[in-house]
């Protein structure tokens, strides 16, 4: 079984770096080399890995993505949050990353990102090794 961390969100769309705890669950679980996988089990949020020095990065991706796919277009989805849904989809529900002597091996300005489109609310994110 998979160990997870619960991530809450404040606003309706967002990305939080959750880096540092998939960070800490690798070092907890005493992986040395290998894949990490973050998985996130939820049809309206999704994970991403972006630049994380740069805040103006994950706020243009946020703009952009409101400007593909906006709130309100005339879905289907009776639940109101259709926009959610694709958004979601766009970034998907998992990234893996390699894992070198103990340390994620990411690029000097990735970050993991939680990307919610339909909080706030607490997610839930899977971290397994292998
Ligand atoms: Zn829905």
């Amino acid at each position: 079984m998979p160990v997870s961390i619960c991530v809450k969100s404040g606003v309706r769309a967002e990305m939080i770096d959750i880096t540092g705890p998939v960070r800490e669950m690798v070092r907890q679980a005493g992986a040395k080399d290998g894949l990490c996988f973050v998985y996130v089990p939820h049809t309206t949020a999704g994970v991403t890995i972006n630049e994380g020095a740069d805040p103006d990065v994950c706020k243009d991706i946020l703009d952009r993505l409101e400007f593909l796919v906006p709130r309100n277009a005339g879905y289907r989805h009776a639940e109101g949050n259709a926009d959610s849904h694709i958004k979601a989809s766009l970034m998907g529900s998992s990234v893996t990353v390699l894992v070198e002597k103990g340390s994620l091996v990411l690029g000097t300005w990735q970050k993991i990102f939680l990307c919610e489109f339909d909080g706030p609310r607490t997610r839930k994110v899977f971290v397994a090794f292998r």
